[in-house]
């Protein structure tokens, strides 16, 4: 298993979030988290980065128990993390932001290069002498995904992809995902657009107010429309 979550709840003061999740994520998928505004996709990726402590609960990656972990250590291992407010580097060149994800080679991940990223998203190729703070925010989402990238993660954790840029662009980014998919990295996306979720994920779970309604692939999900009915914004 990629990640292994038991039992995990999540609170904000005393103000519980997230209510006793567990779920598996195989190598390999592309799971999209579904639910609505609020419904705790974000403070879910950040407690599998141990951003939030889970309390409580346990979260394994790649077979190794990283509760508790400070969120640096857990990136260092290979899980990657690409936050909704993207944190790109305004000043410096995409290719300086690129060049400054950059990690050692970690054995059996990737090995991604500039010119391999640019491949993957040429919009950000045309553009790599450009300045951050140049780029619309759907290349600015692009190359946060690209610098995470360049830490040759294992697995990524993307905070609504699609979210705020313009339709052709969101079409770039599925492709890109999905081309992530084919070369076998395991991606887990929290994601409002259930279109977008079905153009690129195998899998998806569906959170509804912190708690879990639905853990399964897309098609068991796609023949059960009631629970995207009343759980889903469609
Ligand atoms: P969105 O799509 O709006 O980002 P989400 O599904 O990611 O929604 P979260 O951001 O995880 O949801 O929020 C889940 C709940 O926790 C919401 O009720 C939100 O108001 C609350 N919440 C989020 N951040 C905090 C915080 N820092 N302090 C207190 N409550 C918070």
């Amino acid at each position: 298993m990629m990640l292994d979550l038991a039992h995990v709840s999540a609170f904000y003061g005393k103000a519980q979030v997230l209510h006793d999740l567990s779920f598996t994520v195989g190598q390999g998928q592309v799971v999209a988290l579904l639910g609505r505004n609020g419904a705790g996709k974000t403070t879910l990726l950040k407690t599998i980065m141990q951003m939030i402590a889970p309390r409580p609960g346990r979260v394994r990656f790649q077979g190794r128990d990283i509760t508790g972990w400070p969120p640096h250590r857990v990136a260092r291992a290979g899980l990657g993390y690409v936050p909704e407010e993207r944190r790109i580097f305004t000043d410096l060149s995409v290719l300086e932001n690129l060049e400054v994800g950059r990690q050692p080679k970690r054995d059996g991940a990737a090995h991604w290069s500039t010119e391999r990223l640019f491949d993957l998203f040429p919009n950000l190729a045309e553009r790599r002498r450009n300045r951050g703070r140049e780029l619309s925010g759907g290349e600015q989402q692009m190359l946060a995904i690209a610098r995470t990238l360049m830490g040759n993660p294992s697995c990524v954790l993307l905070d609504e992809p699609s979210e705020g840029i313009a339709p052709v662009i969101v079409e770039d980014m599925a492709r890109a995902i999905l081309e992530l998919r084919v070369q076998g990295l395991t991606v887990l996306l929290s994601e409002q657009n259930l279109y977008f979720a079905r153009a690129v994920a195998s899998h998806a779970l569906v959170l509804d107010r912190g708690s879990l309604r639905f853990s399964g692939s897309l098609a068991e999900l796609d023949a059960r429309p009631e629970l995207s009915a009343a759980w889903l914004a469609v």
